[in-house]
């Protein structure tokens, strides 16, 4: 489905730059622009408070039009819900503040440790894990970077970078091929990875100058994406995603499972096979860390195996991904395991 309005056809394409500064960020613009009542934005704004609402609008495009209930539109819209205090969800559900190195450096695996490039997102995910992470004001400024840059190189263990954030394709291109070309420098760096879901919520992103800093780079570039609903890729991320692998990125994809969002063996398995036409393969499903205020988009353990289940019982076994999840202290994520 082609969503990009007649009207912003006829005039020059936007930059990713101009579509971020036009995002939505009021709750009555959002519910006008899908066609929805007052009503049904009980509670929103009191729940978005704290963290904002923000989602593009070709994000937006992509949602149902009248249906409170869109899959999408329930990954960005504050519920009141969000309020409710629930005893076992916290603000640092991953232990994330003692895996710190340096102020922007984290390492819990061996190998591998992930930076974090900024607190800037395109769009608002209000089950992230990090909602509450206490980003610096200078959290992605050049000060963390250097202490985090000599951290990595004194430590001959750390093959592989993540870049994290946030989201790090919020940074410009210049700032992204000056970072690379930082830890490039390091020798024992032989691996980049970037976790993002800015290309997916817009998809204007992936420009020229973008996929000349991949194509370029001197390692090996893992892109790992974030999609959690077959409806979130349509026929322009499906284009993006072919331009990301034409620079020879491995692209890769995560998703939270999300209870009203995708528990559904149909919606997963349609998701799989949506990304494998696009060139990505299915890497995890997380359960959801139980950050507060995401409580409503738990899926109990039991019914998560069993929809990891369905999906390996219909699916080949390279577009099954691999539940899992984040437990403090542990080695590497956990394996949930699958019940037939
Ligand atoms: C998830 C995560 C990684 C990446 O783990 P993989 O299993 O290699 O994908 C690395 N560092 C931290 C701190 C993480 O949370
Ligand atoms: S894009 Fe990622 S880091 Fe940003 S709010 Fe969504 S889940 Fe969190």
């Amino acid at each position: 489905m082609i969503t990009t309005s007649p009207r912003a056809r006829q005039l020059e394409p936007r930059t990713w730059q101009q579509e971020l500064a036009e995002a939505i960020t009021s709750p009555e613009e959002l519910a006008a622009a899908l066609g929805l009542s007052a009503a049904d934005l009980a509670g929103v704004v009191a729940a978005g408070q704290h963290f904002r609402l923000r989602v593009p609008r070709s994000f937006v495009a992509r949602m149902r039009r009248g249906d409170p209930r869109d899959p999408l539109l329930r990954q960005v819209l504050p519920v009141a819900a969000e309020l409710a205090h629930e005893a076992e969800y916290v603000a640092d559900p991953v232990g994330e503040s003692a895996a710190l190195r340096t102020p922007a450096l984290l390492q819990k695996y061996r190998g591998r440790a992930l930076l974090i490039t900024t607190q800037a997102c395109a769009v608002h995910c209000r089950y992230c894990f990090r909602r509450e992470f206490p980003y610096t004001e200078q959290s992605g400024d050049a000060p963390r970077w250097s202490e985090a840059l000599s951290a990595i190189a004194a430590d001959p263990s750390l093959e592989e970078i993540i870049l994290s954030g946030g989201d790090p394709l919020s940074l410009t291109n210049a700032r992204l091929e000056n970072l690379t070309r930082a830890l490039a420098a390091i020798p024992h760096v032989r691996r980049i990875r970037v976790h993002t879901r800015q290309p997916v919520v817009l998809p204007a992103r992936v420009d020229e100058g973008l996929l000349h800093w991949l194509r370029t780079s001197t390692r090996p570039i893992v892109v790992v994406l974030h999609v959690n609903h077959p409806n979130e890729l349509d026929a322009e991320l499906a284009a993006a995603c072919a331009k990301l692998r034409a620079t020879g990125v491995t692209l890769l994809n995560q998703s939270v499972l999300l209870a009203g969002v995708n528990d559904d063996a149909q919606a997963l398995a349609d998701l799989s096979l949506r990304l494998f036409e696009a060139g990505v393969l299915p890497y995890y499903l997380h359960a959801l860390d139980r950050v507060r205020g995401a409580a409503h988009f738990a899926v109990p353990d039991e019914r998560a195996r069993a929809l990891a289940g369905q999906l390996a019982a219909r699916l080949p076994g390279y577009l099954v991904p691999r539940l899992v999840r984040e437990e403090p202290g542990a080695a590497a994520k956990l394996g949930l395991g699958t019940t037939f």
